[in-house]
């Protein structure tokens, strides 16, 4: 019974480990804002946006962000950006 609480104990360390080290990987280092806004930076990442071609929610961290007609468009795909650029001519 210790030995598989110690066990567990060593997985969530790991875990935790491994969690940060993957947001380091994800999050690139911006000299001086970090400690201002990186929290609020991180919940807006996090925001799930609406693709307008194809309906899917997608999270803005890894969307396709373009600006098209001076509006703010994310898409899942290049696929769906080139389509929504097709449909709504500038
Ligand atoms: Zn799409």
């Amino acid at each position: 019974m210790y030995r598989l609480i110690l066990v567990v104990l060593l997985l969530t360390i790991l875990y935790f480990l491994l969690r940060q080290m993957f947001r380091g990987f994800t999050t690139p280092i911006r000299g001086g804002r970090e400690k201002s806004g990186s929290q609020l930076q991180e919940e807006e990442q996090d925001q799930m946006i609406e693709d307008p071609v194809c309906h899917i929610f997608v999270p803005k961290r890894i969307a396709l962000i373009e600006v098209i007609g001076g509006r703010e468009y994310c898409f899942c795909s290049q696929e769906c950006s080139v389509k929504f650029r097709a449909e709504h001519p500038v």
